[in-house]
């Protein structure tokens, strides 16, 4: 008995259920996991629970699927892709439905529907990106070209917060550079990249794409095994610390996205009204659980309660509730153990002094693990909810009055994934992120990801970067033919 999903009406989820079952996954029934929706925390569907045995399956496939499948050269791999994402876009509603029933988040604005579509998107960005052999020199001192090779074995171990999307991330360019991949999943949305990688799957020749749908001891199991010439991870930066100690046995390389702990400084030329909703969705996108996501908010002093004025009359008119129902904009906390993390935070800033300018008040008993969309003030950089990754709708904002001095509380963290600058200014906004401490600093706008646009983390958000071309490079290994 494989994947599958309990029965539904939708028409869409229907489809779906009948691709994931005709997947080949073999499971013992009887240690299937149970998925949940997040109102009333129903069934809604079955994932295996699959072991370091079924590892050693999925790695010998990849073995024998892996030096055919780069022997087919880029041009054939990028047709073949784009078949994978012909397919994506056939099935991208009923990928988005599971998506809002498994993770949560709402099926409109940033949310599953944009997940869904993103996995097309990249996939075709990675098949038809050009990356050609470069000649670094070519003189009388001599003739030197440097090429890109398949690595061999791409292990990639994945989150729950943009399940099927970060797992495209690792899939896509490591295919088109001619490897073969062995994902793992979150165990909080197994079914919905296994129903990912049953579409593409369709596709793809046998064994160059398997996903083990197991606990972190399988992802443990990947990190140190041989065959792998490469991890991709995105999830925290605890985990990641440990997947570089684990590899480093094999030297396998490694891309480690980890967490974050994004500021945004908004310089007091800004206009509150006017980037209000800019703001808002780059902390509350995915109810906060996203990594690159707006996680403290420092404001000038001169502008600092209109911002939080007009943040407040924003989120306030934002609908949140099941994901799958057409009206929300927000939904629910993937699993208990972030609501409590969330609760948490505010409840500590809350003792502190800190005002809570909106939400901070949820019904713990209600069904699902909703948190309100929750904005507090009169809060310092010591409090937890400041220097902790909140991972949920929570955003402190807090007032400097100094330019250099906010600098150097942005960059007061051990992490750098991403950051922002926010004024009518944008040539000055421009010197101002140069000197912000993250991967990639946005202006007038938080977390916005492109496909031909590198993204990466430095100090304790890890290192290596996924998309563009950088990307085709991080899942292939250097070869200079010199002479
Ligand atoms: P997590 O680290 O708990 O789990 C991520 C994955 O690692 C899961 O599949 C898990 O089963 C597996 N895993 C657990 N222990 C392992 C081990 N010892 N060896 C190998 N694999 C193991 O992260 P999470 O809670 O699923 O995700 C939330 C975190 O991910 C947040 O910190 C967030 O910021 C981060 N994140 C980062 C990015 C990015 O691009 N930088 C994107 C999304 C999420």
């Amino acid at each position: 008995m494989g994947p599958h999903l309990d029965d539904h009406t939708d028409s869409a989820l229907t489809k779906l259920a009948r691709i994931l079952t005709g997947t080949s996954h073999k499971t013992d029934p009887s240690k299937e996991s149970c998925l949940r929706t997040h109102r009333g925390e129903s069934v809604i569907g079955h994932a295996p629970v699959q072991t370091v045995d079924d590892l050693e399956v999925a790695v010998e496939a990849a073995k024998r699927a892996q030096p055919a499948w780069e022997a087919l050269g880029h041009a054939e791999r990028s047709r073949i892709m784009l078949e994978a994402a012909e397919a994506l876009d056939r099935s991208a509603e009923a990928l988005a439905q599971l998506v809002a029933h498994e993770q949560g988040k709402p099926l409109d604005g940033p949310g599953a529907r944009f997940e869904a579509g993103g996995c097309a998107v990249w996939m075709r960005t990675a098949a038809t990106t050009p990356l050609e052999p470069e000649t670094v020199v070519d003189d009388d001192s001599g003739h030197a070209v440097l090429n890109y090779r398949a690595i061999g074995i791409v292990g990639a171990i994945n989150p729950w917060n943009w399940p099927a999307l970060i797992a495209m991330w690792q899939l896509a360019p490591s295919l088109r550079m001619g490897n073969a991949v062995v994902m793992k999943p979150a165990s909080d949305t197994t079914l919905s990249v296994l129903a990912m990688a049953a579409i593409v799957n369709q596709v793809l020749p046998e064994g160059v794409f398997t996903v083990v749908a197991g606990g972190g001891e399988v992802g443990a199991a990947i990190t140190k095994h041989p065959a792998f010439g490469k991890i991709m991870f995105t999830g925290s930066t605890p985990t990641g610390k440990s997947i570089a100690r684990d590899a480093s046995d094999n030297l396998a390389r490694l891309t480690l996205e980890l967490g974050g702990n994004d500021a945004g400084i908004v310089l007091p030329d800004a206009d509150p009204k006017a980037i209000a909703e800019g703001l808002f969705w780059g902390a509350f996108i995915n109810t906060g659980q996203t990594c690159a996501a707006l996680k403290r908010l420092y404001v000038h002093d001169s502008i600092h309660d209109e911002v939080v004025a007009e943040l407040v009359a924003f989120a306030k008119n934002v609908p949140m509730g099941p994901g799958y129902e057409a009206e929300n904009l927000l939904g629910p906390l993937t699993n208990r153990g972030q609501w409590n993390i969330v609760n948490d935070l505010v409840e500590k800033a809350k003792a502190d002094g800190a005002t809570i300018a909106l939400g901070g008040n949820p019904d713990a008993d209600a069904p699902g693990y909703f948190y309100p969309a929750t904005i507090v003030t009169d809060v310092t950089d010591e409090s937890e909810l400041v220097s902790e990754e909140q991972f949920g709708p929570a955003l402190p904002v807090l007032r400097y009055t100094d330019l250099d001095d906010v600098i150097a509380r942005a960059n007061a963290v051990d992490v750098g994934l991403g950051g922002s600058v926010w004024s009518s200014d944008v040539a000055s906004a421009r010197e101002v992120a140069a000197r912000v401490q993250s991967g990639t600093v946005w202006i007038n706008q938080h977390g916005t990801l492109h496909p031909l646009v590198p993204f990466g983390g430095i100090k304790s958000s890890g290192y290596g970067l996924e998309f563009g071309v950088e990307g085709l490079k991080a899942v292939a290994v250097p070869q200079v033919i010199s002479g």
